[in-house]
């Protein structure tokens, strides 16, 4: 079946077209351009930008893969989680377009996407996996069952999520929004032994009741003292080495505690996702461990672990896949859509 993925839940209108686990079109307009000047994302802006590149993305991915709209099997869209207004566009686009094909409609979450997304690059995630989404407003691990039937948060971020510390320290460090690529950038450059900032909730009393759940504003904090103590003293910042060494923290907290839930569900495959899967110290550091462990892991392209249609129409399909029942046309946009909710 041809799947119809339409991606609205931040500042991305992506649109994507996908036939089974094959990839045939994928469109993507973005309005951070706009979001930029402001150091973060304005949700009117948005919304209004998501009405204006719906048409033009949705017409440009049919002209791509060569289709037409009566070809579409199966609508899916992005139900949740994300901003109330952007949600709102893509879902009643869905719907006005399964009512007027006739066609079945799925409002799917975000978070399970981007997982899903990597189906189109390395093949069917194998029953058992654990997940690990980093993104601008999520760190989640979760335990896939099944990515179309049997999902299960088993940890997330208390405060920030990953993207979200690092955007914030590079707003400290003066770099442009977001700052997450520009800090990998410079972390390249630094020593990552120089500066050890702390872990957040790693060991001692957090062992049992927050084993896989993560905390990040401890650290940013910690960070923004770091440099303020500097700039009392009117020393130079050593920008390339702090970079490096919170770029090691947060990558060592997130590639341990991802590997201990890999243990724990006695399972050998690690899918990673999200923007902050671009991570290049993440991905070092956690292919490293992993190999140790016999662990396999899988992470997308970086072009599919930002927001984008193809990760929507990817779950999509594993629904139909699966013969999962459509969502009824009466849902609404759940903008703290919960782990466990693959499709509302
Ligand atoms: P969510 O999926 O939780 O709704 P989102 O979709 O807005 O959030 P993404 O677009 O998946 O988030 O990811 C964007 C985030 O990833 C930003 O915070 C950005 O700074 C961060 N990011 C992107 N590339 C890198 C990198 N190389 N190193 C660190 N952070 C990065
Ligand atoms: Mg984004
Ligand atoms: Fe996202």
């Amino acid at each position: 079946p041809l799947i119809l993925g339409i991606e609205t839940s931040c500042d991305e209108t992506g649109i994507a077209l996908v036939r089974g686990r094959e990839l045939l079109a994928d469109v993507t307009a973005s309005s951070m351009d706009e979001h930029a000047r402001y150091g973060g994302i304005i949700p009117e802006i948005a919304s209004r930008a998501h009405l204006e590149s719906f048409v033009p993305t949705l017409d440009a991915t049919l002209e791509r893969a060569d289709v037409d709209l009566s070809e579409v099997d199966a609508i899916a869209v992005t139900a949740g989680p994300g901003l109330v207004g952007s949600l709102t566009v893509g879902v009643s686009a869905a719907k006005a377009l399964a009512l007027a094909l006739g066609k079945p409609f799925y409002g799917v979450n975000h978070i399970i996407g981007h997982i899903a997304v990597d189906e189109l690059v390395n093949g069917e995630i194998p029953a058992n996996s654990v997940g690990l989404v980093v993104s601008g407003g999520h760190s989640s691990l979760l335990r896939i069952g099944d990515i179309a039937t049997d999902v299960e948060e088993l940890g997330a971020t208390l405060d920030d999520a990953a993207g979200e510390a690092f955007d914030k320290v590079g707003r400290v460090l003066g770099l442009p929004y977001p700052g997450g690529p520009h800090i990998d950038r410079l972390s390249r450059e630094g020593d990552r032994t120089a500066i050890r900032f702390p872990r957040g909730l790693v060991g001692g009393r957090h062992k049992e009741k927050h084993q896989y759940d993560f905390s990040f504003s401890g650290l940013k904090t910690a960070v923004a003292r770091y440099i303020e103590g500097l700039e009392t003293e009117g020393v130079d910042i050593p920008v390339e080495d702090i970079a490096a060494g919170f770029s090691e923290s947060v990558a060592d907290v997130l590639s341990a505690k991802a590997l201990a839930a890999c243990r724990s569900q006695d399972t050998d495959t690690l899918v990673i996702g999200g923007g902050f899967s671009a991570n290049s110290r993440l991905r070092e550091l956690v292919t490293e461990r992993a190999e140790s462990a016999g662990i396999t892991v899988r992470i997308p392209p970086i072009r599919y672990c930002t927001d984008n249609g193809a990760m929507i129409a990817a779950l999509g399909s594993a629904l139909v896949r699966a013969g999962v029942e459509p969502s009824s046309l009466d849902i609404t946009v759940d903008t703290s859509m919960p782990m466990d909710v693959i499709r509302a």
